[in-house]
């Protein structure tokens, strides 16, 4: 397919070559699900649908599921429910892929020095990266989680801006600006590292969409690129940009995108390099039940390889101002009975990967809890940012104290547990009436990261 432009799609072109039938019974498959045997995709497509042989789906049959799913869950991983304490510190918004279900990009022409108006996005520089990062630790994170969109003057090092220079049109060829052209110059991928590396907190970024950004115009390999970026500082690398890892969907939602078997190599690059990763899946926009059947089996194959992956995401698609909804190519996101049978037969088919991540931020607070009882372990992360650790003492939608997760883990009868990002280390909380603060940073001593009126229930759209 060549690439369009949402208004430009019409949900009429849209034509798969793999649907969602399958050769497998729901009973079949829901009996292999209950006596542990592992999945095959038809299976999973038979419990994501509910059976394929009927339209729509059946709430019994739902129920079944997602009980065998908490009951896996509770085998696997008990009854802890795990969060991690972490500050996320994007670096740009500017980006030129132009996912169709992406709000968080801004056109990066726009953060040029000539161009007039005001875009609203941001870029920082390393030493603004490295200022937040040292103010935040002093709160107690032990994560600094950062994505960014892949700006034209961003390169992995000096040398790699030298090879990018030396393109005849390296915009159009490779997608690179110098540094200069823009207001503010990002630095490069190594010295945003170095920046954030402050006091070895861990770093989790460079998602393989950016590795690939960090290696565009040269044939270095995803495993260099990984190492250079570890010796920076790098620890580990979260699996997002992997979308739905089948290309017929990637052509439709994100054609600007690396393909699926790119994403995997720089998965294997980055794991090669001795970096853990996580892995995620963007599901309930114009994909079905295969695709996403699928993409759970390129996950858990890409584990059975590695053994590096230590959680799963399902993130599901936050409809609201994106390209897909604006022109009429999606009228919404997935439904809520969607959403639990994703959490569930994921847990279910990824039979080699322990933790199942319910994100707070696509599921809101009480859909996230609940499908803390449909498979999943892990609750995500207090997500400071930069604006909220600038107001401290404010309103935070975008944030989750530690006491948040003391409260709503215990009211549905769960233990609240800090982790590391690698999920090594893990602190179960005595429920004892508090106050209640993290513990696992470099700087952490159990002090409430902020105190602060009652966050309430946000949801983002940027998948990464
Ligand atoms: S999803 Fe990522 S790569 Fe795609 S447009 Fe948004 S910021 Fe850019």
């Amino acid at each position: 397919m060549t690439r369009r432009s949402a208004a430009e799609l019409s949900p009429d072109d849209i034509e798969f070559d793999h649907t969602a039938e399958s050769g497998q019974s729901f009973e079949n498959a829901l009996e292999k699900a209950r006596d542990g045997d592992r999945l095959t995709v038809d299976d999973a497509v038979e419990l994501l649908s509910t059976g394929t042989e009927q339209r729509g789906i059946d709430p019994h049959r739902k129920e079944q599921v997602l009980e065998l799913a908490d009951r896996r869950r509770a085998e696997i991983v008990g009854e802890d429910v795990t969060f991690v304490a972490n500050l996320n510190n994007n670096v740009t918004t500017a980006c030129n892929v132009g996912c169709l279900f992406c709000n968080f990009k801004n056109t990066a022409h726009q953060f040029e020095a000539d161009h007039d108006g005001n875009h609203g996005g941001f870029t920082k520089t390393p030493a603004e990266s490295r200022q937040i990062v040292d103010e935040t630790l002093d709160l107690g994170i032990s994560e600094v989680c950062s994505v960014s969109g892949l700006h034209p003057a961003f390169a992995l090092d000096a040398e790699h801006h030298e090879i990018l220079a030396g393109y005849d049109n390296p915009a159009s060829e490779v997608n690179y600006k110098l540094p200069e052209r823009y207001t503010t110059d990002p630095g490069t991928y190594t010295d945003q590292m170095r920046a954030m590396s402050v006091d070895d907190v861990h770093l989790h970024s460079i998602t393989p969409e950016e590795a690939y950004h960090a290696r565009r115009g040269t044939d270095w390999s995803y495993e260099r690129v990984y190492s250079r970026l570890r010796e920076a500082g790098l620890d580990t690398a979260p699996g997002t940009a992997a979308e739905i890892l089948v290309d017929e969907v990637r052509d439709v939602v994100c054609p600007g995108k690396i393909t699926s078997a790119d994403w995997i190599e720089a998965m294997e690059g980055a794991m090669a390099a001795g970096l853990g990763t996580t892995a995620t899946i963007m599901y309930g926009h114009v994909e079905t039940e295969m695709h996403r059947a699928m993409h759970l089996k390129r996950v858990r194959d890409l584990q059975d390889r590695t053994g590096g992956i230590a959680e799963f995401v399902p993130l599901s698609f936050v409809h609201q101002n994106t390209p897909l909804y604006k022109h009429g190519v999606v009228d919404g996101g997935a439904s809520d009975a969607e959403d639990e049978l994703m959490i569930a037969v994921s847990r279910l088919f990824l039979d080699n990967i322990d933790n199942i991540q319910s994100s707070w931020v696509k599921y809101g607070n009480a859909k996230g809890l609940k499908l803390l009882n449909c498979g999943a372990n892990d609750f995500m992360g207090t997500i400071l940012s930069e604006e909220i650790t600038k107001r401290a003492g404010g309103s935070y939608g975008e944030f989750r104290s530690v006491a948040d997760y003391v409260d709503m883990v215990s009211a549905i009868g769960r233990t609240p547990v800090e982790r590391s990002t690698d999920y090594q280390t893990k602190r179960p909380i005595e429920i004892d009436g508090g106050p209640y603060g993290p513990t696992l940073g470099p700087r952490a001593d159990g002090t409430p990261m902020l105190s602060t009126e009652k966050s309430t229930d946000t949801q983002l759209s940027a998948d990464d």
